[in-house]
């Protein structure tokens, strides 16, 4: 992958803001062109985009489609359809005296973007953004990861091909030209990556009031309480943990499940484990490898460190494959419970009840997803209301993201902002207020001049004189509610 000459950087942000600034990018129609280009581009480079997935991850060709190059088509192209609701101005409801002001909210695009991407899914992470910004009527600049480069390279000599250049560029590199990127005013930053770079990310943003959405990951738990089918339970944990072998920021990170259920749970993974892979894991073509070395390495030391027992899996081989690996009996201050595991680990973490387990999770940061395998309404309403995360999934793992209308992202150390379709269109546009006042409204405005009277602040006044609607908690002398 050849990087991007650094002083060819700030000319190609100039040019986006220019195009911009002249409105290129507004029209519907416009916009509406970029999104099926975007999506036709998945439909005549299906095979390109899947071989480069395949030689940066080993990305099963099934997983490349269903979770990223068919993705990218269908969404752009729902995109397309939805423009002109989307970017309607919306009225808002408002008192008589207010309603000849035509009070109306519009979608006003915030102008030129930066996208950071990682390189785990390194198509959707790249172009999910990239339609949230064409819908919104932005420019963007996308700044692929070093880490895939195949596709990273892919993608610089495709997009110009079916998109304007004048707004939508790849900029290929690594840290210096992430520098130098930072260093621009931008108008909405879009990261997704890990927390220790998101805060380089927001860093540079702050210099320039430059508005952040943060995609980041964590360790994401799994709760067990045995009232769902163990099973079935462990069969759905483990597909979502083999998906492109662990390295997707929404992967069960670790299992919580009470202590006399852990033998049940362990027997069912295995057999899930054996369903998926009759002849093992290893150089299957059902099954992703490690990214690089340097994660490889860092995985196989997190599994020599834990003080858990390997219950199966574990193998590996030279070419980076990294077999389903799941560790029992693991305590909280294991080794494998500090950082994000980010591949094919799984630590099993026994508790003495549902408490407990809620306990743990929330005496930890909040991740991007918690799930749960409970048929007991009790414990779902416990869990909705003392618990934190980015998204909530009872009784499946990973298939929330096929929900279209629903938003996905973090919450404190997972991140912030939301995507997916709509929600990507609004991260990048902003509410612009508007009203427009009528001559024939002034006498209702008369009160506001001055020289202000007694009899005007008295009416102006009024509603602080109002009786206070009463409330069902009392509080006492202390400030102390009953
Ligand atoms: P990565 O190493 O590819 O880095 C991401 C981007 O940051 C790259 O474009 C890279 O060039 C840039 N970068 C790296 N070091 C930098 C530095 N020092 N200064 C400025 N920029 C730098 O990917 P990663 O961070 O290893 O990605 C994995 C992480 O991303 C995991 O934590 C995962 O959970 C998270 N993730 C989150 C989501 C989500 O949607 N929430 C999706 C995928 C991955």
């Amino acid at each position: 992958m050849s990087a991007t000459p650094v002083d060819e950087i700030a000319q190609i942000h100039a040019t986006l803001r220019t195009t911009f600034r002249k409105g290129v990018t507004r029209p519907l129609a416009w916009r509406r062109h970029q999104l099926l280009q975007l999506a036709l581009m998945m439909q005549e480079n299906v095979d390109a985009f899947a071989d480069s997935l395949e030689a940066d991850l080993g990305k099963p060709r099934m997983e490349a489609i269903a979770t990223e190059v068919g993705v990218i088509y269908e969404r752009a192209t729902i995109c397309a359809q939805n423009l002109e609701e989307w970017t309607k101005p919306q009225a808002v409801e408002v008192p008589e005296w207010q309603q000849s002001w035509s009070p109306t909210v519009h979608k006003g695009a915030k102008g030129t973007i930066l996208i950071i991407s990682p390189w785990n899914y390194p198509l959707i992470l790249t172009l999910q953004p990239l339609y949230g910004a064409i819908s919104a009527g932005c420019c963007a600049v996308i700044k692929a990861s070093e880490v895939a480069p195949n596709y990273a390279t892919l993608l610089a000599r495709l997009l110009p091909q079916y998109l304007d250049q004048s707004a939508y560029r790849v900029v290929l590199g690594a840290v210096p030209e992430i520098t130098k990127l930072l260093e621009l005013q931008w108008d909405h930053i879009f990261y997704t990556g890990n927390g220790r770079v998101a805060r380089i990310i927001a860093a540079a943003a702050a210099k320039h009031l430059t508005p952040l959405t943060l995609e980041l990951g964590g360790k994401s738990p799994v709760i067990v309480d045995g009232t769902f089918d163990i099973s079935l339970a462990a069969k759905r944990i483990l597909w979502g943990k083999i998906n492109n072998a662990g390295q997707i920021c929404v992967a069960p990170d670790y299992v919580v499940v009470l202590r006399d259920q852990q033998d049940e749970l362990i027997a069912g993974l295995k057999s899930a484990y054996e369903s998926f892979y009759p002849n093992g894991a290893l150089n299957s073509t059902s099954y992703g490898r490690i990214v690089s070395d340097t994660h490889f390495e860092r995985l196989k030391g997190q599994l020599k460190r834990t003080r858990g027992e390997v219950a199966f899996g574990g193998q590996t081989n030279e070419k980076r494959w990294f077999e389903p690996t799941i560790v029992k009996d693991v305590a909280g201050d294991d080794p494998l419970l500090e950082e994000e595991i980010f591949g094919p680990i799984l630590p099993v973490v026994p508790v003495d009840s549902v408490e407990d387990a809620i306990e743990f999770i929330t005496s930890r940061d909040h991740p991007l997803v918690l799930y749960v395998f409970t048929e007991d309404p009790k414990t779902k309403a416990s869990i909705i209301d003392r618990t934190m995360s980015g998204n909530l999934v009872f009784n499946d793992t990973v298939q929330q993201l096929a929900v279209n209308t629903l938003p996905f992202g973090g919450v404190g150390e997972s991140g912030y902002g939301r995507q997916i379709l709509k929600y990507s269109f609004e991260s990048f546009t902003y509410d612009r207020s508007c009203v427009d006042i009528p001559r024939a409204a002034e006498p209702t405005l008369e009160i506001r001049y001055p020289p202000y009277t007694d009899k005007n602040l008295a009416i102006l006044s009024a509603p602080l004189r109002a009786k206070i609607p009463e409330s069902s908690i009392v509080v006492n002398g202390n400030g102390v509610a009953h």
